[in-house]
């Protein structure tokens, strides 16, 4: 009898302590903040040792120094290298980190209708938008802007055969923003599962891609609000989805009470009016990322049709006064995190 309470006490004991170590063990996420790529990068891990996760943090970073040296629109490097190429009108061999974003942005600019037209470089620096600072305004003068729409820069405009490239057009410039963080998440989404890391989220300043869980639930991802501090809504995604966001907030200047942001609506010149921000759910960020800005252009009227020539299903768009147009697979799986539920006008399925 004696000996069974000693062992009933010694299986306590053991049990006791192996919740005191599981309390007391950290969960397994790890995170990192990057100031890179023009914005803020968040990662997330979940169910790795710390000192892998900072082997994969450095890792991460590196990838998004490369790719911020090789894309960007202003500072001398491979675009900007192409940029001067494609001016001249002769053909050369474009640079390896920069041609698999022109062939792929050729395709999503044709099916945007040409509402996403990373050839309009000229005008987004006309506009003081190809800067580290938030230009101080004013708008630029309406001839200026009208002379470079008349240019009519296309991605059509180039020709690409194998790895050579010519513009047929001198207008042409070349600005990646609407789709570089996308495309860089989904390559860095890549480099983590080569790595072994099967439970992520990648996010660059509201272009995210979640792939695996967190654990036993899914990811819960939150959705800023445009016009105010916090979050409008949240979802929860799993598996393998991105969650992408753009917005007329990100980068703008006011100048006599109007707001000039930086998605330029290729047919007019001018920023575009009347749409706060859209999210779109799908399954890769590249594609999200592009679809985000150009129904942003398409507006409410157009963004419909938009969203079904890229093949989007999920879409929520938020007008600047407050109306929130959503399609149905998309207002399945949103929760409005506001004090009032916002009014909300549910499109035909996509
Ligand atoms: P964000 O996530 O910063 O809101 P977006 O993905 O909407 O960004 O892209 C905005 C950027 O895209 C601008 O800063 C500019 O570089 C570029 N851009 C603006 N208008 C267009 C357009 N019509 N087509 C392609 N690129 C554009
Ligand atoms: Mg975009």
């Amino acid at each position: 009898m004696k000996m069974l309470h000693r062992h009933i006490a010694f299986a306590c004991l053991a049990l006791l302590l192996a919740l005191l170590t599981a309390c007391s063990r950290e969960e397994p996420v790890h995170h990192i903040q990057l100031l890179t790529f023009g914005t803020i990068v968040d990662v997330t891990l979940y169910g790795v040792e710390a000192d892998r996760a900072r082997q994969v943090f450095a890792a991460v970073e590196e990838d998004f120094k490369n790719m911020h040296a090789a894309w960007h629109a202003w500072k001398p490097g491979p675009l900007a290298r192409v940029n001067e190429l494609l001016a001249t009108g002769e053909a050369f061999s474009a640079p390896p980190s920069v041609l698999p974003l022109i062939v792929r942005s050729q395709e999503l600019a044709r099916r945007s209708g040409g509402l996403f037209n990373p050839a309009i470089g000229r005008l987004l620096a006309l506009w003081g938008f190809q800067s580290d600072e938030r230009p101080p305004g004013p708008p630029p003068a309406p001839d200026a802007i009208a002379a470079l729409v008349a240019a009519r820069p296309s991605m059509d405009d180039l020709i690409v055969d194998g790895v050579t490239v010519r513009s047929t057009n001198p207008a042409v410039r070349l600005d990646f923003g609407a789709m570089a963080k996308g495309y860089g998440v989904d390559l860095v989404i890549d480099h983590l599962r080569q790595m072994g890391i099967q439970n992520a989220i990648v996010n660059a300043g509201g272009n995210l891609r979640a792939i695996g869980r967190r654990g036993d639930r899914p990811w819960r991802i939150g959705i800023r609000n445009p016009r105010g501090p916090g979050i409008i809504a949240s979802v929860e995604v799993q598996d393998d989805e991105s969650v992408i966001t753009s917005g007329d907030y990100e980068r703008y200047f006011e100048y006599e009470g109007v707001r000039y942001h930086h998605i330029l609506d290729p047919r007019t010149g001018y920023p575009t009016q009347g749409v706060a921000a859209v999210t779109v759910i799908h399954d890769n960020a590249t594609e999200a990322d592009v679809a985000s800005t150009a129904l942003l252009i398409a507006g409410v009227e157009r963004w419909h049709e938009t969203a079904r020539a890229l093949g989007i299903k999920q879409v929520m768009l938020i007008t600047s006064d407050g109306t929130i147009h959503m399609s149905p697979a998309m207002a399945e799986r949103i929760r409005f995190e506001t004090e009032q539920p916002p009014h909300v006008i549910r499109s035909d399925p996509l």
